[in-house]
This record gives structure tokens, C-alpha cells and sequence, in this order.
């Protein structure tokens, strides 16, 4: 068959547009599209501005998944666009391989100015999965060990080393056998963490400062002696910040909150600028001299694109707007705004058990009423599949509200928003009244919304959601 040559992306996106869901379903991953179906969520998306997503309609969206946190400076932010694209108009000597580059030297320095004293060399990578993945192959080369230690509910990412130091089961199931020399420990457990360090066969233990399943936040304390406990042991301290870093928390990176120094750092999402895929992982330079150590292993990790200047420009750009405009503190105010707008809610509602966050990562989580027919309601649609009294509230936010949020992981009801960093208070103080209407209408109306509810999850779980 022959392939016509295609149009121009310009005239494509004029001609075509509108057929989105066809061709996802026809070519890209037809469950996603029964899910959107079933919640109503199909919306074309023809734009991106700051905080929004805008329809074809022209109507604005609150948008608090952030694309999963990588809209931290606003989606299309002038300055970030401006950066890439001056990258390319000057044809920079981009991806020379046997050489390197200005971009990404200078992004190294200004993360590694930034960052902890600990480290002091920058892998480039793509992705946060990527970062991850660096950081696993360092660990075990720097110390010469196998195992690596996450806790449960962790998420670094889906390709196969950082699956294997997944701490949730529906993503790990059916892709084994994992890399071997992987353990779970409970979030927060220093006992546990200590009894598997005293094996002395660990190169590493990876931990979220905040979990981004569930927006779980540690124990007080616990970071910095685990950290400490690491260090007893001769294994690494590794902080993925790849969502809680760049700003997200109110600090350049959450972990200043506890004053860590971990070996190594790992960095993604944001840093793009929303724009061009980017990861990092910050290195301590011990570790990495271990690694890198002679000319015959310069290039024993790396990847085709890594360092590449278009991602390296949109980086520089990230990190420029978060100083100009100032948005380490505004994610800190307007965090705090967000929290103190929705804390409430949980002496409002009996359903609402917990209101939690730092900075601009935010989440607030569900539970069964105590009973009578509240409790019973809950039971029925949770019984249909767990977590979905979540989308009870989230359904009403989209098509009442023109909010779009997220569900915080699998088999849960806690609903999570990572705003751009640029959102303004209004919007903060408009979200958290959208939300205190639609649970009011839920537990003023529990009876159609379950029925509302049972017929989604019937759906949804059909549809494998
Ligand atoms: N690490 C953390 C903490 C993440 O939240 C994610 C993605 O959500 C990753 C790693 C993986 O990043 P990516 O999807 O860019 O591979």
C-alpha cells in the first residue's frame, strides 16, 4: 500500500482536528478512550494557557493534574517557548556524541548550584524513569551490591528497574520476574529499614520525600534518619524528587525541608518547562568517580538524547521563570492558601477524613461515613470497585465546575492536585468552594450519585479503568 506523503502539522491541525478519540481508539490505547467516554471527560483539547486547558469550545478547564506535575511554570509559559525556540533557530551544534555542549553544562551548573552539597555531577536522561534507572545501575556500581530498598506505595516510573522498586502490585503484576534484589519496607518505618540494612548487601534505598501515591508525607524526622541510618551502613540515600522537586513543595526541592543530603538526586517532570521531555539525576561526586572511572568507561550510561539542547534550554528557561516570578514562595503562600481553604472540610463532612499537602502538591482523602445510610451507600459503590467514591467527586468537578483532577492511585479515595505554580488565588479560593459544593452533594443527594456511581464502576471496570 502506498503511504500518502503526510500534510504539514500546521494544516493538520486545522484539517483534522476533532478526531482525536477516533484515533486513539483506533491506534493508541482504546481502554483509555472508555474510560474518558464513561466519565464524560472527552473533551479536544485545542489549548494550553498557564493553569488551563482549553476545549474546543473555547472553554477553560482548571487543569490541577498539571499533566502529572510537569506544568509547574504554566502550560506554554512566553519565556520557556522563547528558549526553545531560539535553540532552534540558531541550529545549535546539538547531539555532537563525541563532544559536549554548552546547555547542558550550564543546566548542570545551575541545578547542581541549587541543589545539596552532597552531589556534584549531573547524569542527563530523558525521563524520570530514566533518572531512576541511572541512579539504580549507580547504586549497585558505586557499592559494588545488588540489593535496593524502596517503600511501599513508591512510584519511580514503568520501565523495568524502576518497576522493580514499585511499592504498588497493580503496576508490578504480570511483568515479571523484576530485577532480583528488590524489597519493599513500609513508608515510615525506620525498624524495618534498619533490619535490612544490617544484611549489609544494600547499595541503596530510594525514597519520595512525598509520595506522589496518595500524597503520603513521612513521619517528622524520618527522612533525615533514614538518611543517617544509610549512611551507618554504606549504602546509598537516594531522594526522587522527579514530582516533588522544582518548586512543587514551596522549596527548590522537598527534601531542603529536612536538610538532606543524599547521594543522589533524581529530576524530571518539571524541569521540561511542559515542554521538551527532560530527566536528571544528581550524583555525588564519590559515587560517580566510582562509576565513570577511566576513559574506557566514559560512556558505560548514557542515552541517545540525554543532554540534548532543546531540553536543556526549556530546563535553563524553568529554572530562570521560577527565580523571576518568584514561585518558590508563591507554591509555598498558595499552598498554604490551599490547605487552609480545605482543612475545614473535614469538620464540614463526615466523608472527608483528611486534608494534606506541601506546598502546591495537595490531596485530600475519603472515608466511610460511621453509619446509617451514608455508610451503607459507601459500601455499595465501594464494593464495585475500590476508590471509586472518588470519581463521585471528581465527575462533578469536570462538568460542573470545569475542574480537572486526579484520582491519587489505585484503590484509593484521595484526590490529588498538582496545579501550575502560576495558578492565582482566586482560582485556589474558586476549587476549594467547587469542591465543598459537590461533597455537599453528595451526601445531600447519596442515593442517585451511588446509583450514578454503581454504573461508572460497572463501566469503568469493564473497561479495565
Ligand atoms: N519518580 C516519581 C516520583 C514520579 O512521580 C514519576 C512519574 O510520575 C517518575 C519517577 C517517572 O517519571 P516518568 O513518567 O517521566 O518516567
Amino acid at each position: 500500500m502506498e503511504v500518502p506523503v503526510p500534510p504539514t502539522v500546521s494544516s493538520l491541525l486545522a484539517d483534522r482536528a476533532g478526531e482525536e478519540m477516533a484515533l486513539n481508539d483506533r491506534y493508541l490505547n482504546p481502554q483509555m478512550g472508555r474510560i474518558l467516554r464513561t466519565l464524560g471527560f472527552e473533551r479536544s483539547w485545542v489549548g494550553g494557557e498557564g493553569a488551563h486547558l482549553i476545549d474546543a469550545d473555547g472553554r477553560r478547564y482548571l487543569d490541577l493534574f498539571g499533566g502529572y506535575g510537569v506544568f509547574a511554570i504554566g502550560r506554554g509559559h512566553p519565556e520557556a517557548v522563547a528558549a526553545v525556540q531560539a535553540v532552534m533557530e540558531a541550529r545549535t551544534g546539538n547531539l555532537p556524541q563525541l563532544g559536549v555542549t554548552l546547555l547542558s553544562g550550564l543546566l548542570a551548573e545551575q541545578l547542581l548550584a541549587r541543589a545539596p552539597g552532597s552531589v556534584g555531577a549531573m547524569v542527563p536522561a530523558n525521563t524520570g524513569t530514566e533518572a531512576v534507572e541511572a541512579a539504580i545501575k549507580i547504586a549497585r556500581a558505586a557499592t559494588g551490591r545488588a540489593r535496593i530498598l524502596h517503600a511501599d506505595h513508591a512510584f519511580h516510573g514503568l520501565t523495568l528497574g524502576s518497576l522493580s522498586i514499585n511499592g504498588n502490585a497493580e503496576f508490578r503484576d504480570g511483568f515479571g520476574p523484576l530485577l532480583a534484589g528488590c524489597d519493599e519496607i513500609p513508608f515510615g518505618d525506620l525498624e524495618a529499614l534498619q533490619a535490612e540494612l544490617e544484611r549489609g548487601d544494600v547499595a541503596a534505598l530510594v525514597l519520595e520525600p512525598i509520595q506522589g501515591k496518595g500524597v503520603n508525607l513521612p513521619p517528622p524526622g524520618y527522612l533525615r534518619a533514614a538518611q543517617q541510618l544509610c549512611r551507618g551502613a554504606g549504602a546509598l540515600f537516594v531522594c526522587d524528587e522527579v514530582q516533588t522537586g522544582i518548586g512543587r513543595t514551596g522549596r527548590f526541592l522537598a527534601l531542603e525541608y529536612d536538610e538532606l543530603e543524599p547521594d543522589m538526586v533524581c529530576l524530571a517532570k518539571a524541569l521540561s518547562g511542559g515542554l521538551v521531555p527532560i530527566g536528571a539525576l544528581l550524583v555525588s561526586r564519590p559515587a560517580f568517580e566510582t562509576v565513570f572511572d577511566g576513559m574506557e568507561r566514559a560512556v558505560r550510561h548514557g542515552s541517545t538524547f540525554g543532554g540534548n539542547d532543546l531540553a536543556a534550554a526549556a530546563g535553563l528557561a524553568t529554572l530562570r521563570v521560577l527565580d523571576t516570578e518568584r514561585l518558590l514562595e508563591r507554591s509555598a503562600r498558595l499552598g498554604e492558601l490551599l490547605l487552609e481553604q480545605t482543612a475545614p472540610l473535614t469538620d464540614e463532612f463526615e466523608v472527608v477524613r483528611e486534608v494534606r499537602g506541601r506546598g502546591l502538591m495537595w490531596a485530600i482523602e475519603f472515608g466511610p461515613p460511621a453509619g446509617g445510610v451514608g455508610r451503607r451507600l459507601w459500601e455499595r459503590v465501594e464494593a464495585r470497585q475500590p476508590g471509586l467514591f472518588s470519581q463521585l467527586i471528581t465527575v462533578p468537578l469536570f462538568h460542573r465546575h470545569q475542574i480537572l483532577c486526579q484520582v491519587a492511585g489505585h484503590h484509593m479515595n484521595v484526590i490529588k492536585a498538582l496545579p501550575a505554580l502560576t495558578i492565582e488565588e482566586e482560582e485556589i479560593v474558586r476549587f476549594a468552594q467547587a469542591l465543598r459544593e459537590t461533597i455537599a452533594a453528595v451526601e445531600r443527594y447519596p442515593t442517585a450519585l451511588a446509583r450514578f456511581g454503581l454504573r461508572t464502576g460497572l463501566r469503568a471496570a469493564r473497561a479495565g479503568a
